[in-house]
């Protein structure tokens, strides 16, 4: 059974997404929701994210998606607070994005009488990403469906800073009048893997406020105010969700018929094409042949194509008290706090540098060790 996209929509957006993962510094994403609210239930085709200047600050965090109400609660680094207050209680799902925001390191757990208090290990970098680009894929024009009311919803909202319609089909002036102006196309032909830009899309006002169309009937539609801060945090979570998810989001299937490109997608011999095996795979097709599925290894492909890393250091927040010391690497602080090192070399000795994890950092002094660390003897609250 097909849910969603049909699988020629499948296939182009694969084809796609490859395209752009190779000309483009950009991480891409499927399927993500892009609505301002519960209100609005908008999935965008492809998310691409551009890295912002404090891009590697995020990325050394979590490979994974840090839970967007993590973000939006009281807990932070400078202080811990009681478990039940993190998310307002302690339900299920509750449960779910503390443990979560623990495992991957976004959190940490101390107990305080007994009590299981929580901290953010690390401040949250506002500015990991510069742009947010929306593309909406529909391969046949002849069959807009809710098109023209899909790109009217992303422009009014503008969570995006560009929409984009990609079509294989040849686009006319017809095309084009339906479609708002703001509105980049670009035409895609997945069996060549050629990519024309139609029109350019234009910048839209994804840092003001904006209106979310909630509801379309035939004469009137319902729309919904949507504050700046509503979409700062909309944005915020879609990039979140973008950075964990990839958009090669499938398993190799258990077939003679199919192997894996060198961009990670799936190859189908009986049907000569690439296709999507969520959406086409299984003892249903008629093509099925049972066989070990092909090796493919997803993060690999998206750490070395990609700003994405897979393995990143992680954050280690200690309770550290007078004259504790942290050991770091040398080669780590240059590679990703090459702006710093310069104000740490400045603080040796003095106060005020305060990196990652530490609300608070005062170095009393810096060694370099036999075996190349850096011995920082600090005190940090
Ligand atoms: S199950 Fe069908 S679509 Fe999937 S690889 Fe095999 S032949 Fe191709």
């Amino acid at each position: 059974m097909v849910v969603g996209n049909s699988p020629n929509e499948s296939q182009f957006e694969i084809s796609l997404c490859g395209i752009i993962e190779q000309d483009a510094e950009w991480i891409l994403a499927r399927q993500i929701g892009a609505g301002g609210s519960d209100r609005g239930k908008r999935v965008i085709d492809i998310c691409a994210l551009s890295p912002g200047k404090e891009f590697i600050d995020r990325a050394r965090i979590s490979a994974a998606t840090i839970p967007p109400p993590l973000l939006n609660s009281p807990v932070g680094v400078a202080t811990a607070i009681p478990e039940s207050d993190v998310l307002g209680g302690l339900n299920e799902w509750q449960t779910d994005c503390i443990e979560t925001g623990l495992q991957i390191g976004f959190l940490t757990r101390e107990f305080h009488s007994g009590q299981p208090y929580i901290r953010q290990a690390v401040s949250y970098p506002d500015c990991w990403f510069s742009k947010l680009i929306g593309i909406e894929n529909k391969p046949d024009l002849s069959t807009p469906g809710d098109l023209t009311a899909q790109l009217e919803f992303d422009v009014s909202i503008s969570l995006f800073d560009h929409i984009i319609l990609a079509t294989e089909t040849y686009v006319t002036e017809a095309h084009l009048n339906r479609i708002p102006q703001t509105v980049g196309v670009w035409r895609f032909d997945p069996e060549s893997n050629e990519r024309t830009v139609v029109r350019e899309p234009m910048m839209l006002d994804s840092g003001q406020a904006g209106i979310e169309i909630t509801q379309r009937l035939n004469d009137r539609a319902d729309i919904y105010p949507i504050t700046a801060d509503e979409k700062r945090r909309a944005r915020r979570d879609i990039a979140e969700r973008t950075y964990g998810k990839g958009w090669r989001t499938y398993d190799p299937p258990a077939c003679q018929s199919a192997s894996v490109t060198a961009g990670g997608q799936i190859f189908c011999d009986h049907f000569e094409s690439l296709i999507d095996p969520s959406q086409r795979c299984g003892p249903d097709c008629p093509g099925y042949a049972e066989d070990d599925p092909p090796v493919m290894n997803p993060d690999d492909l998206r750490d070395a194509r990609t700003p994405w890393i897979k393995n990143p250091p992680g954050v280690e927040r200690r309770q550290s008290g007078l004259s504790e010391f942290f050991w770091v690497s040398p080669a780590q602080i240059l590679l990703h706090m090459s702006d710093k090192i310069r104000h740490l070399s400045s603080s040796v000795g003095g106060a005020g540098w305060v990196p990652w994890g530490c609300s608070r950092l005062e170095i009393e002094d810096v060694n370099l060790r036999d075996d190349g660390t850096l011995c920082v003897s600090n005190y940090f609250n």
